[in-house]
């Protein structure tokens, strides 16, 4: 499947519980201050995702091969032992955020501003997985991030593998991985989504053909209406 992105997504950003995070008293200088960067940041915050659905090739001890690209992680391959289908994804806080001018020297305005990108993130990982949830039937889904965790659970290095696996990441959403294998914007997440529990109808709009693990038939009058989802 080619890659889907999900670049108009709804978000909030209430005053308030931002203000909260940042431990800013809403009425104070400071939060006069704060409450303007937020609503620059409503004005060009854009979150965005994408993600492809893509089938496990192969399974070795360690490793999980999909479309030619091996990743290796214990845990990631324990953890897909009975999925045969998962969902590569990367949710960001929007490339926009990194265009806005912040007064010079401000170091209270960078960590304010971090803040509100880590909102804009949160409501693109919820749209993503809401989106998947219903566009593939997935009842309960699981997540996991190179490099996130101890360093041996799934080595930040496998970054590349994803952004293989992915194809035109900076070209559709703006996301960039740096040679230390970090993403820009810096409110960024990528991982690869899978289902913790696969029942038929999930089986009823997946086009995988001879999968073993199949429970129902592939219905496209399921599939279809899904396709815009
Ligand atoms: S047919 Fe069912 S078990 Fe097989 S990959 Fe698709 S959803 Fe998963």
């Amino acid at each position: 499947m080619t890659l889907e992105a999900l670049t108009n997504i709804p978000f909030e950003l209430e005053d308030a519980a931002i203000l909260k995070t940042v431990h800013v008293a809403a009425n104070s200088p400071d939060g006069q201050e704060g409450r303007a960067l937020i609503a620059k940041a409503r004005h060009i915050g854009r979150p965005k995702a994408l993600y492809r659905e893509v089938f496990i090739e192969a399974k070795g001890d360690e490793t999980v091969t999909i479309e030619g690209v091996t990743f290796t992680s214990r845990m990631l391959r324990a953890n897909l032992d009975k999925v045969e289908r998962v969902f590569p994804f990367i949710a960001t806080c929007g490339c926009e955020m990194d265009t806005a001018t912040l007064p010079a020297g401000d170091f209270l305005a960078e960590f304010w501003w971090d803040a509100i990108k880590a909102v804009l993130l949160q409501c693109a990982t919820k749209r993503l997985d809401a989106h998947l949830k219903q566009r593939f039937a997935l009842e309960k889904t699981a997540s996991m991030s190179p490099g996130s965790g101890d360093a041996t659970v799934w080595p930040i290095e496998q970054q590349r593998e994803l952004f293989r696996l992915l194809g035109e990441v900076q070209a559709q959403i703006g996301v960039e991985l740096t040679d230390s294998f970090l993403m820009k914007p810096n409110k960024t997440i990528s991982g690869l989504v899978f289902p913790t529990a696969v029942d038929f109808r999930s089986c009823q709009v997946c086009r995988r053909e001879a999968c073993p693990a199949r429970s129902a038939a592939f219905d496209p009058n399921l599939w279809e209406p899904h396709r815009h989802g």
